[in-house]
């Protein structure tokens, strides 16, 4: 069994709640579309790919200790987290159920004994 724990002192229906409301001030959910959400998540994941492009592993790490730099990639994975909540929480889907399920079903494509210091893919 895989829980979710609390993210800070928030648990995830808070953080649904607070994004609810931030939307429906806004007027929002004309635009949330389950298509303009995935391009939002695209997005909002290649803008935190984009702070690390033509870095070396070194650099990337030196940056992500910089608290300046370290800033910029906290803001791109809150807005890549600000979609995917979005997302599940206007189409039902219960995340904590789909990353268990998820979990189980990677164990299954990557048993240990097999898998164990590779990052060859399942079907390779
Ligand atoms: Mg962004």
């Amino acid at each position: 069994m895989y829980f979710i724990r609390p993210v800070g002192d928030m648990e995830f229906d808070d953080l649904n709640k607070e994004i609810r409301e931030f939307c429906e001030k806004r007027n929002w959910s004309q635009y949330h579309s389950p298509k303009d959400l995935a391009i939002g998540l695209s997005t909002e994941s290649n803008e935190l790919l984009d702070i690390f492009r033509f870095k070396s592993q070194s650099e990337q790490l030196e940056m992500i200790s910089n608290p300046d730099r370290q800033s910029e990639v906290e803001d791109e994975l809150a807005d890549v987290l600000f979609f995917l909540l979005r997302f599940a929480d206007l189409h039902d889907i219960d995340l904590e159920d789909a990353l268990e399920k998820k979990i189980e079903k990677n164990r299954e494509r990557y048993p240990k004994e097999e898998y164990e210091s590779s990052n060859r893919k399942y079907n390779e």
